[in-house]
């Protein structure tokens, strides 16, 4: 059987704003000041999901959680052209694919991943053989056309995997799936911990239920916030998020005393339904959800919300601090404003600083969030409305998964040694 897809390229054609750019120092300046935008439910557009026989015994995939493929055909007899769309108009850049592949014999293909007019490829493909550890793919079997584009940086349009496929199932991703099975499983492992017990907060626009973890035996006076997965690509801040958690439920004196004083509420996952779509950005809502603090039309946001304004009243406790963790080009933290003051001004700067001691050869990339006034992040909701000491971490796409955890992990010690001594 074949399906044609047929796409429509009005929907997408969108242009980006400037995505990047660094100083003449060489270092990464960040993204651009964050803007407020409406986050009412805007429509998505839905992939067809399914097995493609797309001929010469070749057949390709997108049915399984996470997976993103919009469009496949046998262009030439081993040329695969394959089509990846966003769920609708994004404001970032971020195109995620997932999609799996296999041929009834042995054969080297090139297979191209092509994007709507105005973006541009982002992602060094990864591939596995099982569906559950990928690596990258090699570098000489990846070919990418750059081109300078108008805002002075070189990007892709289109790229060239050049793959060995045959009956054993060939996996292709952005990044390493992390799905919800995933969560669930990792989650499981911390609930057999005592001093872990799980929160429902509410639900996301599909039901996925959104649990807070309530990590420690402190009285609940000093709470602390830890989000991952806002925006469903962003895999190496969750892997980042996972060390930092990890650190904080060792075994261990300094973490045993940190757990006595402090509580600390885990959302591993806020945008569950974004992450099984395999959207690029947004939630099923059509909404980029970290844009929703202020309006809070929906519900992963108001969920945290209202989870978060009920831990403080019940508790007449405060938050302290919050971590957002995402990833984007490079490593860098946006912090709030170091003049303004929380419930516990100085944390952040002296947490980054003193975590960087422990990393060799590291100096922080360290800029005050664009944008802050506009009140729509997360994090400026954790400041401006809770107090909390707020920071975004993100971490790069390509940033080596063995430094992203020694970091989470440098943060949590640091972070637990300055918060246990105080
Ligand atoms: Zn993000």
């Amino acid at each position: 059987m074949k399906i044609r897809f047929t796409y429509h390229a009005h929907l997408f054609l969108y242009f980006m704003a400037a995505i990047s750019c660094k100083s003449s120092t060489g270092v990464w300046q960040g993204q651009g000041a964050i803007q407020e935008v409406t986050t009412t439910n805007k429509p998505i557009q839905l992939q067809y999901k399914g097995t493609q026989d797309i001929g010469k015994g070749i057949f390709a995939s997108n049915d399984y959680e996470g997976a993103r493929m919009n469009g496949i055909s046998l262009s030439r007899d081993t040329l695969i052209t394959v089509l990846i769309t966003p769920e609708n108009t994004t404001i970032n850049p971020s195109p995620w694919y997932a999609f799996k592949v296999w041929a009834d014999e042995k054969k080297g293909v090139t297979m191209r991943l092509t994007y709507p007019e105005g973006t541009y490829h982002r992602y060094f493909p990864k591939v596995s053989r099982n569906g559950e550890v990928y690596q990258n793919l090699d570098s000489t079997a990846y070919r990418a056309d750059t081109q300078l584009t108008s805002n002075g940086t070189y990007r892709a349009t289109t790229v060239d995997l050049s793959l060995e496929i045959g009956p054993d199932t060939l996996w292709i991703a952005s990044q390493e799936l992390v799905g919800t099975k995933h969560v669930e499983d990792w989650k499981d492992t911390l609930l057999s911990h005592s001093y872990i017990q799980k929160i429902k907060t509410g639900e996301s626009h599909e039901g996925r239920e959104l649990e807070v973890l309530k990590i420690g035996q402190g009285e609940e006076k000093q709470m602390l916030m830890v989000m991952a997965l806002q925006h469903p690509p962003e895999i190496p801040g969750y892997l980042a998020m996972k060390a930092f958690i990890s650190t904080i439920c060792e075994d261990s004196s300094l973490a045993a005393e940190f757990r006595k004083k402090y509580v600390t509420y885990l959302l591993p996952m806020a945008n569950p339904d974004g992450v099984v779509h395999g959207h690029w950005r947004h939630n099923r809502g059509g909404v980029d959800i970290n844009r929703d603090w202020k309006a809070f039309e929906q519900p992963e946001t108001r969920a945290i919300r209202d989870f978060m304004e009920k831990a403080v009243q019940e508790s007449e406790g405060k938050f302290i601090f919050a971590l957002d963790f995402h990833s984007t080009w490079e490593d860098i933290y946006y912090t709030i404003n170091e003049e303004l003051e929380g419930n516990f001004p100085g944390l952040v700067p002296q947490m980054i600083r003193e975590s960087a001691t422990l990393l060799k050869d590291y100096t922080p990339n360290i800029r005050a969030s664009p944008g802050m006034e506009s009140g729509v992040t997360s994090n400026s909701y954790f400041f401006f409305s809770q107090g909390a000491e707020a920071l975004t971490y993100e971490v790069g796409d390509n940033t080596p998964r063995e430094f992203v955890k020694e970091k989470g992990r440098a943060t949590a010690l640091k972070l637990m040694e300055i918060l246990v001594n105080q």
